[in-house]
């Protein structure tokens, strides 16, 4: 069938708007016409050359849509379900997947850096026939997809899909690194460095687990007003000011934990000192291959410090993103203020320009007709 989505063909160039054809689903695969897809800080990063993909591929793993046909042997989804996508198809059968870390899985990862299905193929081509690859099993920027059902969380159809895309990235990133990582306990003091969509996600998950206080430091001082909407105690614009200090004022002496949600080694440096004894710097942030960060890491035993790691909020998809939704259906989880605009494919590069310029407040979600 034909489709139409961005593709991105060059690293540094901008995303090409290209009708292609897509081939039907095969086994344990389905068809999915997505209704919403969110705007990530990572896809700037693989527009930009900052995360290695090869390419050509339809770029986007934050996405939801209905399931239009399924392949032969699909079990978990079928025709007609709301799907949330993922970009992590845990295979089952790794070290990984045994241990429970499907969120690093091992056995499909030669096929999500490559853009490959899991067969090892692609039901992409161009206009010219030539292959395209699929962005991390997702292809979120496309109005239709096929992806493996292992990619597919069904959510209740009363959920709206434009807040059910932001499952399969920032919520389950930002609660994840919350609840599944850091476990944040009530009294914790936190800080998080970085108000985009995974940090703010970050920001409110501390907020509901009664974190205190809540400290949000951001370049940008206009996101002051989203990060109070959120729920933080405190906001500190570190264009403006060191929060360093500030924040060793406000915790009496350091925070239990620091969220780095950006990838930048100067917001890394800034939160480590940010750090009281015993306190852990939570990395979540992607940050570019060729930029290494220099800690200070005689206090790291002195002082009793951890840096931790971790890959899309150490979630379990199946498990995790269900929990999620129902808690988002049961709570204020400020999703309606998470997504401040919506915007049409063909406005893509200027949504990456603005993201860039660091002009993008919230998530803004490709809406497809
Ligand atoms: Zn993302
Ligand atoms: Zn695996």
């Amino acid at each position: 069938m034909k489709i139409r989505g961005a593709v991105l063909r060059e690293p540094g160039k901008p995303y090409s708007i290209e009708e292609m054809e897509l081939d039907p689903p095969k086994e344990k695969e389905a068809l999915v016409r997505y209704v919403n897809t969110g705007f990530c800080h990572s896809d700037l990063s693989v527009q930009l050359g900052n995360i290695n993909m090869v390419l050509p591929i339809v770029a986007g793993h934050e996405a939801a849509g209905i399931v239009e046909e399924v392949g032969p042997g699909c079990t978990r989804v079928k025709e007609g379900d709301h799907v949330v996508a993922t970009f992590m198809v845990p295979c089952g059968k790794c070290e990984q997947c045994c241990r429970g870390m499907g969120n690093i899985c091992t056995g499909s990862f030669v096929n999500f850096v490559n853009g490959m299905l899991l067969d090892g193929t692609s039901r992409l081509k161009d206009r010219d026939g030539k292959m395209v690859r699929h962005g991390n099993f997702v292809s979120g920027f496309s109005n239709y997809t096929v992806i493996p059902e292992g990619g597919l969380i069904p959510i209740p159809n009363e959920f709206p899909l434009e807040y059910a895309c932001l499952m399969g990235c920032c919520i389950s990133t930002g609660w994840g690194t919350v609840t599944n990582c850091a476990k944040v306990q009530p009294g914790d003091k936190v800080v998080i460095y970085g108000l985009g969509g995974v940090g703010l996600n970050i920001l409110r998950a501390c907020v509901m687990r009664q974190a205190k206080p809540v400290i949000a430091v951001d370049l940008e001082e206009s996101k002051e007003d989203l990060a109070m909407e959120f729920g933080a105690t405190h906001f500190i614009c570190n264009s403006k000011e060191d929060p360093v200090p500030i924040i060793q004022e406000l915790t009496g002496g350091g925070a239990h934990f620091v969220f780095e949600a950006i990838g930048d080694p100067g917001a890394q440096i800034q939160g480590f000192w940010s750090l009281g004894m015993a306190g852990k710097l939570v990395c979540v942030g992607i940050t570019p291959a060729d930029q290494p960060t220099a800690f200070p890491m005689q206090t790291v035993p002195f002082h009793n410090k951890s840096i931790l790691g971790n890959n899309y909020g150490m979630i379990s998809t199946y498990v995790d993103i269900p929990r999620f939704v129902e808690m988002a259906m049961a709570n204020d989880l400020k999703l309606d203020k998470l997504v401040t605009n919506k915007f049409k494919l063909e406005d893509i590069n200027n949504v990456a320009d603005k993201m860039l310029k660091r002009q993008i407040h919230g998530r803004w979600v490709c809406a497809w007709d």
